[in-house]
């Protein structure tokens, strides 16, 4: 493992910090940092959101991997790392373009024709327009192949009907990337196709869903007889699957195992200014066992990141340790949101900003990480990855294998 910089990537980093520290402010360490669920998408932090974006996007910061002929500046992945290292030290708005940078536009570049990446990249690149990803139904979220929203051909577009769900920001997203069956007679994944939808079509109807904490991040998406020109489709009628595998690997790189919240330094401090019966709770050796535990296994986490890093910087692919960041970052980080609020005492039970300690960010923390613990892979189905792929375990059976889809018993799929 190689912790420090090679000289061409401190140039680099040196660079990025330049740029930032002319366009941006250093973060305030006592801003609790980003809302993870909550009003992150009011009218004014779009727009402020879109300035920032379109801003980077005017000085080649925008999507840096990306080629330069497509606004990009052909970096490295350790480059697109460090600049992320950078620019997570300024204060910047939230980042509603996840979906569409980290994967609409890596999809459009893989697979799109040349009309249709000029047509999209340089609006999704600068922030112009917002993106959303239908994948998900109300029957296929793990086992995707198995959707049912269906496109019938008409001359030269697709009528689509049906429903998605758990479409996040589809409320104030301008395009859509979306999977539907093409091919009932086909099995599973060969009846699929890809599309990009115009998320102000008629017949698009979306309805927010209410979070536990109050926030409204995605939604249900209903489709009556929408109709998709065939200039939308990217790849072949039937190559669905393959496109949504490409943006599926970029889901899983771009969702990784951090997130906003906080850290086992904050719960030291916690622990430091808390009393338990009348002591500071950091006296009590429960407490001292409970962050040292924390901590071991955050530093487990950081240093297997380093290794991942380290295969990037010398230009390798890295190694299984890459698919365990999401599933044991989720888990250690929901423990850290449960002591934060045990160590709140009575106050820890309360939801509201006003009266609730560090500004509620361990009870927001707390809310928010069951559902990255499910987004882009649940903990279940990245274990069965491992499983098999990585240990080379027997993989499960799958019932519904080598048979046309249409006579899959619901269920079974
Ligand atoms: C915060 C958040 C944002 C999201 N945003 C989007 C979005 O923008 N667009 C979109 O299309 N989708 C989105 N999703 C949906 C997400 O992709 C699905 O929730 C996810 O794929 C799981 O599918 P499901 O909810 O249908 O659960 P299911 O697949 O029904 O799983 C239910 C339970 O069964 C377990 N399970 C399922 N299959 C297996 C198996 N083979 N072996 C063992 N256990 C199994 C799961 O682990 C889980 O515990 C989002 C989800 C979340 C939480």
């Amino acid at each position: 493992m190689d912790f420090n910089d090679t000289p061409e990537e401190a140039a680099f980093r040196a660079e990025a910090r330049a740029w930032l520290e002319a366009n941006a402010r250093l973060k305030d360490p006592d801003d609790p940092g980003e809302d993870l669920l909550g009003e992150r998408t009011s009218p004014e932090t779009i727009r402020a959101a879109q300035a920032w974006q379109k801003k980077k996007a005017d000085a080649g910061w925008a999507c840096i991997t990306w080629p330069k002929a497509y606004g990009g500046r052909d970096a490295s992945a350790i480059q697109s790392v460090i600049w992320g290292q950078e620019e997570s030290k300024f204060q910047t708005p939230p980042n509603i373009f996840g979906i569409g940078l980290g994967m609409c536009g890596p999809t459009l570049l893989t697979h799109g024709t040349d009309t249709q990446k000029e047509r999209w990249i340089p609006q999704l690149l600068s922030g112009e327009k917002i993106w959303c990803q239908l994948f998900s139904e109300p029957a296929a979220g793990s086992d995707l192949a198995g959707l049912r929203t269906s496109a019938v051909r008409d001359g030269g577009e697709w009528v689509v009907n049906g429903q998605k769900i758990w479409t996040t920001g589809a409320h104030f997203c301008d395009w859509g990337i979306l999977v539907v069956r093409t091919d009932p007679n086909a099995t599973k994944h060969a009846g699929l196709s890809y599309f990009v939808v115009d998320m102000h079509s008629p017949g698009i109807e979306v309805r927010p869903i209410v979070q536990i904490n109050g926030g409204r991040g995605f939604n249900e998406v209903f489709f009556t007889n929408v109709r998709i020109p065939d200039e939308n489709r990217l790849s072949e009628v039937g190559n669905g699957w393959a496109v949504a595998i490409t943006t599926l690997m970029n889901e899983r790189a771009s969702i990784g195992g951090g997130g906003a919240g906080g850290g086992v330094g904050d719960l030291l401090e916690m622990a430091e200014k808390t009393e338990i019966d009348g002591r500071p709770a950091i006296e009590s050796s429960a407490v001292r066992e409970k962050i040292a535990d924390l901590y071991t296994r955050s530093r487990g986490l950081q240093y297997t990141g380093y290794r991942t890093l380290t295969a990037l910087s010398r230009g390798t692919t890295p190694g299984p340790e890459s698919s365990l960041g999401k599933l044991v970052g989720g888990a250690l980080a929901q423990d850290m949101a449960s002591f934060g609020i045990e160590l709140e005492g009575l106050a820890g039970a309360t939801h509201d900003r006003a009266i609730t300690p560090d500004d509620g960010i361990w009870q927001d923390m707390y809310l928010a990480i069951p559902g990255l613990r499910i987004a882009g892979g649940t903990d279940e189905v990245l274990r069965n990855i491992i499983a098999e792929r990585v240990l080379g375990l027997p993989p499960e059976t799958r019932a519904d294998k080598g048979i046309p889809f249409k006579d899959v018993p619901t269920g079974a799929h």
